[in-house]
Formats: structure tokens, C-alpha cells, sequence
């Protein structure tokens, strides 16, 4: 770990100290539901409960006591550089009902800001999912793909990058499907898409390692795969820029956000580093389009086979397994689309 990271490390945790389980899940959302009932009734007493501090009122109503609103914010230090540093401060928003709420537009960025992936306090970094990457970060199908693909099988799990807190958990319509947002210590959020189930619940406090769902094929997705995002301030850049998903690690603990990072579409610093004559790529962007008439797609039917798929439009196995993110021993859906090409 750098020295810089070290010195810079924060103390939040004792903050979310109170840790909700599962299995107490539908107590809290019962506790929840009284709180509009409870307001402006005469507190009587109160008792500890597993999550936390229960508040008895004159009207045999009942609310969790909640000694501090929270209001996002997990790297007050980043946070005051995003607030006060810049001539229109940017935004950041606790919404459990929203994927990205604010309308940052982070290509006026000013500042170059140091953000320390894992400090002393959180030191852990765990693969959200270890598998083949089958779509990468860049323009796609006429759109830009926000994250990068990893394949899987329905049912595999997908975990917590780094310690954080659960900010989204439910489905989404807009494409996502199932979806999990956690937002980390570093200031960073992670989104974990097309989820079979939901293996956690907004407000919950999560470790490097978790299980927070089980890779599916919900939302706008052909077949099996996690789509995964990261996001500084609502809006997305190149996974790749921290994790090396080959190698399966952390590509450095250091991150230097600039206005650079969010220019729709760009490949990580790294390959423009390694280009011989780096500079232009790195500032003129020209990703690789993919006109939508290259793209090919086939509704499976019922008894469908992938070989039979393969034969049928002359291509392989293992090369549709790679377009659609899933294993040849993998269940076919009928009903869903498969990428041909
Ligand atoms: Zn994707």
C-alpha cells in the first residue's frame, strides 16, 4: 500500500457500525412502515433491538431510531473537492429508487483528484465475478455500453468489490434488470446488472467478498452475463482503468480522476500509454463502431441444441458461448435471442 493511501486513510466505519443481517430484513421494513404513524406521536420508551435502537410511542406505534440522516457521503474528503473545488459544484445523492439521479457532467472536471481505491481501513478487493469478459467498455450496437460483460451461469454468484453500502437493490425497467448499486469507502459506486436474485437490501452495509446476488439474465440481456459498471459521481468510465479482468486483480491502488476518465466510449489510460505515439489516442478518442447490420440475433425454440444453433448458421459453439457470455453445458431459454454474430 503507498504511503499516500496510509496517511489519507478514513475512519467511517465506526458510522455504519449497526449492521443489518438478512435474515431481519422484513422486521426493519416493518419498523419502516410505522414511522409515517409514529411521527409527532409522544415517545414513551426505548429498546434495543437487533437493528438497533427501537423508539415506543403513546400510540403503541413503534420507529427504528435514526440518530443521523445519512446523506451519502462515504469520502468526505473526495466529496468536499467535488463541492466546494470546482464553479459548479457537483452533486451526489442517497436514492434507493434511482440509478443515477444527478446530472454531473464530469468532462468539465478541473481538477485532477487523487481517490485511494483502498485505504487502511479498507483494504480488500474482491472480483465481482471471475469469469471471460464477453463485451468490453465502448460503443456497441449503435449505443455506448457503460460497463464491461463477464460470462456466467444463472446462479453464480456475484460479489462486493469493496466495502461499502448498499445504495439500489431491486428491478430496474430501464434495461437493467435486476440490479445492485453499492457505493464505496473510495468514493467509487459499482453496478452489478441482469441478476437472477437479489441477494441484499438497500442501507445495508456490505464487505469485500459478499455475495449481493446470483448472475442471471434480466433486463435488456442475451443471454447469462454480470454487466458491470463503475461510477464517480453518476457517471460511468472504463472498468479496466482499475481492475485488470484477465489477470483478476486491482490494477492500482492509486486512481487519478481527471475529466479524461469520462469521455464516453474511452479506453483505459493503459492502452493509450502503451500506444507508440500515446498522446493522440489518449485525447482523440475514435472508438471501434459496431454497425447494428453487423449484429445477428436468433429466438431459441424449444428443443434447441447450441450445436444445432452453430450448424444452423454456420458458426461454432465456443464462438457463440463467447458472444453471449455462457458455458456450452449452459440451459437454452426458449423465447430468448442469441447473438449469432
Ligand atoms: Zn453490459
Amino acid at each position: 500500500m503507498s504511503e499516500q493511501c496510509k496517511r489519507n486513510s478514513l475512519s467511517l466505519i465506526s458510522l455504519f457500525s449497526f449492521s443489518l443481517n438478512r435474515s431481519i430484513l422484513h422486521t426493519f421494513i416493518f419498523i419502516t412502515c410505522f414511522c409515517s404513524q409514529a411521527f409527532a406521536q409522544r415517545a414513551l420508551d426505548t429498546v434495543d433491538t437487533e437493528v438497533g435502537k427501537v423508539i415506543l410511542y403513546s400510540n403503541k406505534t413503534w420507529a427504528l431510531y435514526n440518530p443521523f440522516q445519512f446523506d451519502g457521503v462515504m469520502n468526505p474528503r473526495i466529496h468536499k473537492i467535488m463541492t466546494n473545488e470546482q464553479d459548479s459544484p457537483y452533486s451526489l445523492t442517497w436514492n434507493n429508487e434511482v440509478c443515477f439521479g444527478t446530472k454531473n457532467d464530469l468532462s468539465k472536471l478541473k481538477d485532477t483528484i487523487w481517490l485511494c481505491v483502498n485505504d487502511e481501513q479498507n483494504q480488500e478487493f474482491t472480483m465481482p465475478r471471475k469469469g471471460i469478459v464477453t463485451s468490453r467498455y465502448g460503443f456497441r450496437s449503435g449505443r455506448y455500453h457503460n460497463g464491461i460483460d463477464i460470462g456466467l451461469n444463472v446462479g453464480d454468484t456475484v460479489y462486493a468489490t469493496w466495502n461499502g453500502k448498499v445504495r439500489y437493490a431491486k428491478f430496474n425497467d430501464g434495461g437493467f434488470g435486476n440490479l445492485v448499486i453499492l457505493r464505496h469507502f473510495n468514493g467509487l459506486e459499482t453496478y452489478h446488472a441482469h441478476l437472477s436474485k437479489l441477494l441484499v437490501y438497500p442501507d445495508q452495509n456490505v464487505k469485500s467478498g459478499d455475495p449481493i446476488g446470483l448472475g442471471g439474465n434480466t433486463g435488456h440481456s442475451f443471454g447469462p452475463h454480470l454487466h458491470f459498471e463503475i461510477r464517480f459521481y453518476d457517471v460511468p468510465m472504463n472498468p479496466e482503468e482499475i481492475i485488470d479482468f484477465d489477470k483478476k486483480i486491482m490494477k492500482d491502488e492509486n486512481l487519478m480522476v481527471h475529466k479524461g476518465l469520462f469521455r464516453p466510449g474511452a479506453k483505459p489510460t493503459d492502452y493509450y500509454e502503451n500506444q507508440p505515439d500515446g498522446t493522440i489516442a489518449a485525447t482523440n478518442p475514435t472508438p471501434a463502431p459496431v454497425r447494428t447490420s453487423q449484429l445477428k440475433y436468433y429466438r431459441v425454440k424449444p428443443g434447441d441444441s447450441l450445436t444445432e444453433i452453430a450448424d444452423r448458421n454456420k458458426t461454432t459453439v465456443s464462438k457463440l458461448c463467447e458472444l453471449n457470455g455462457i458455458k456450452p453445458s449452459s440451459v437454452l431459454q426458449a423465447g430468448k435471442s442469441l447473438r449469432i454474430k
